[in-house]
């Protein structure tokens, strides 16, 4: 499995990620085929418990992130955010992750270093690439 952003998508994501006080976190819409996911669009959100170290998407952005996939034929692929360690996912992302198993895109927003990884009994690691 091996999910593709736009550069510019995923630089401007790591960018905010790293320059933020809290946990910055986005939804990915896109498609697969077969085992390639790509990012479309990437719905950053509002952290609605403002914290450093967790993160709730606000639901506007939950909702204009389905919205757009519906109209689009897309499907929302995966959320991506930021922690200030390595990213894998935290025991809290992998509590998430088996409620909502969509791709989980992590940022180190200490180093940059990206990690892409999906619940599916047990953890997969996804690679990531960049389309140019
Ligand atoms: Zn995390």
């Amino acid at each position: 499995m091996r999910i593709v952003f736009r550069r510019d998508d995923l630089e401007g994501f790591r960018r905010l990620a790293m320059e933020s006080d809290v946990e910055e976190a986005g939804l990915l819409v896109g498609r697969c085929l077969g085992d390639e996911c790509r990012v479309e669009r990437i719905f950053v959100a509002k952290n609605i418990e403002h914290s450093p170290v967790r993160f709730t998407i606000d639901p506007y952005t939950m909702l204009r992130a389905y919205e757009y996939a519906d109209a689009e034929g897309l499907e929302v692929i995966g959320v991506i955010h930021g922690h200030p360690a390595p990213p894998r996912p935290s025991s809290l992302d992998l509590e998430n992750m088996r409620r909502w198993p969509v791709i989980w895109v992590i940022i180190d927003t200490r180093t940059g270093d990206v990690g892409a990884w999906l619940w599916r009994d047990s953890l997969i690691k996804v690679e990531y690439g960049i389309m140019d």
